[in-house]
């Protein structure tokens, strides 16, 4: 029987735990991570990152891979049945507050094959590919994990200071430490096709949803030669009737046009069940459910991968904290407390757009209707950038909000070019805290910033960061590892003591 020890185990090398094992990687935290398969999962899903999510995979040293992989959309259209637009969210295909395009299309497989390429780059990973893991159980030392060679059937064990359950919808660890999926009263079934064409469509370049009641669909271009569409299954109806390009000429011809067949090249064909599902609880002790594990939501608002991502970023900074001896364990209490309440609200505007799609009559126009209000704050899409796209982070000891004014902590800080190199906000100090501020700190201020861990960025007056200080009521805010504001104030005087020790 093989046994290893390890800081953390990371169940799952979907793209939630092989970005959660690369940041851990880069805060020098070694993993061991687990898959039952040895190669990516070949099945087209996620198409779709925002800016926010974009920064994430910069920090695990990926952008300029991302880039190649990736390209900008031109945001999302809302029409009807006849093509009719009823609403239409344009991004700019240029570099948002964020620092990267606001939209993005990419195939997932490719961009896990990005991810698994990266993994050997560092030392501090493991990765088993092929194994099954069977159990999570506490320990009187930590966390034990047992799995199952599949090719051998061979017994493993791995012992851990702390486990990360990415593994997906159907999760083990999540079973293994009890927590039981909740229901957000959302169920469909779509049919998703992928097709490739190097013949030109002609429609705009961004995100269809067709509002029709009788047969609602999305259509929209991921890559140069890649398009996806999404159909609503009616009853009755499965995959199996459309497994063909003939049998999906009816549902195609409205956007392919007199495109001959032998132009089209079925990728794929298959049937999913979009649901809105919310983990009850993230985290037994030292487990932690990321991902799919921990949430479900339809697609509409291309969000699910990157609140996965999300998890990964807000965790493994914490964790490494953790590990490191810097941070108190209790703090990991802040991961669920911060990422369910955002998590949940991005399930509900996904699950708003779905009825909107599909409502017919008078609660259908009231869906529409929300959601035209509320699609400005669709991420990628609305017309705001820097202050709070996707919802702030709730209260927690890592988000320190006022009283009676919104403010700026729990918010993403923005990732401008800081320097006169043209660096980021993001490549100054990465993985450290950072002190921003338009007010110059005093020698004791300085010292003591740095004694704790911390960077200073002074930003300049005029700048895209005095800027968003100033429209947040601050002069200064103290910004974490994942880049979200700790908290801001008035005056750097009595801010910078809140600053946690990270050395
Ligand atoms: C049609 C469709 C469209 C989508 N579009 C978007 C989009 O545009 N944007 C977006 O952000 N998201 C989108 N999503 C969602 C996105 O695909 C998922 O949220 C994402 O794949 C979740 O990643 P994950 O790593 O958490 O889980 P998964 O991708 O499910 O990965 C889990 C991993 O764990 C492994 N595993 C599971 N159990 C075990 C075990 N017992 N032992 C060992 N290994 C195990 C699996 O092999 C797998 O590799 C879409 C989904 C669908 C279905």
């Amino acid at each position: 029987m093989i046994i290893s020890h390890h800081r953390v185990v990371v169940v799952g090398a979907g793209p939630t735990g092989l970005t959660a094992a690369l940041s851990l990687a880069r805060h020098g935290i070694d993993c061991l991570v687990l898959d039952r398969w040895d190669e990516v999962y070949p099945q087209p899903r996620a198409v779709h990152l925002d800016d926010e999510v974009y920064r994430i995979v910069a920090w695990v040293g990926l952008a300029d891979e991302f880039a190649r992989i990736s390209r900008p959309s031109a945001g999302l259209r809302l029409v009807g049945r006849d093509g009719e637009v009823m609403a239409e969210f344009r991004r700019d295909a240029g570099e948002s507050a964020n620092g990267f395009p606001r939209a993005n299309m990419f195939d997932q497989p490719e961009f896990e094959r990005m991810l698994r390429a990266a993994l050997p780059l560092y030392d501090e990973i493991t990765f088993r590919g092929g194994v099954e893991v069977t159990d999570v159980v506490h320990t009187e030392a930590g966390v034990r994990v047992d799995y199952l060679d599949r090719a051998g059937g061979e017994r493993a064990v791995a012992h851990a200071d702390y486990v990360l359950g990415c593994d997906g919808a159907n999760s083990v660890v999540r079973a293994a430490i009890g927590s039981r999926m909740q229901d957000l009263r959302f169920e469909q079934r779509w049919l998703v096709v992928d097709i490739a064409t190097s013949a030109d469509l002609g429609h705009w370049d961004g995100v269809h949803q067709v509002c029709d009641p009788d047969r609602a669909a999305t259509y929209m271009r991921i890559g140069d030669t890649r398009y996806r569409w999404e159909f609503r299954l009616r009853a009755g109806e499965s995959a199996a009737d459309y497994g063909t390009l003939a049998d999906l000429r009816p549902l195609l011809a409205p956007w392919t046009g007199e495109i001959d067949s032998s132009g089209l090249e079925l990728i794929r064909v298959a049937e999913y069940t979009f649901r809105a599902q919310v983990a009850d609880r993230w985290r037994d002790r030292r487990v932690f459910l990321l991902g799919d594990a921990a949430h479900l939501t339809p697609p509409f608002i291309g969000q699910g991968m990157g609140a996965g991502l999300r998890d990964a970023f807000n965790l493994t900074w914490k964790l490494a904290g953790v590990l490191d001896g810097a941070l108190d364990p209790d703090r990991l209490e802040t991961y669920e407390q911060e990422r369910k309440p955002h998590a949940r609200a991005m399930i509900r505007l996904a699950a708003t757009l779905g009825r909107a799609m599909t409502e017919g009559g008078v609660l259908g126009e009231l869906f529409r209707r929300r959601l035209v209000r509320l699609a400005g704050r669709v991420q990628g899409v609305g017309a705001k950038v820097a202050d709070g796209v996707t919802p702030a982070l709730r209260e927690s000891d890592f988000v320190h909000r006022a009283a009676f004014r919104r403010g700026l902590a729990g918010t993403l800080c923005p990732n401008p070019a800081v320097d006169e190199r043209g660096r980021r906000l993001d490549e100054v100090a990465p993985g450290r805290f950072l002190v921003v501020t338009t007010v110059r700190p005093t020698d004791g201020q300085r010292d003591e910033i740095e004694r704790r861990g911390g960077v200073v960025i002074q930003a300049k007056a005029g700048s895209g960061l005095a800027r968003w200080l100033r429209e947040g009521h601050a002069t200064a805010a103290i910004v974490r590892p994942d880049r979200m504001v700790l908290r801001a104030g008035r005056s750097l005087s009595s801010l910078h003591t809140w600053l946690p020790t990270m050395l």
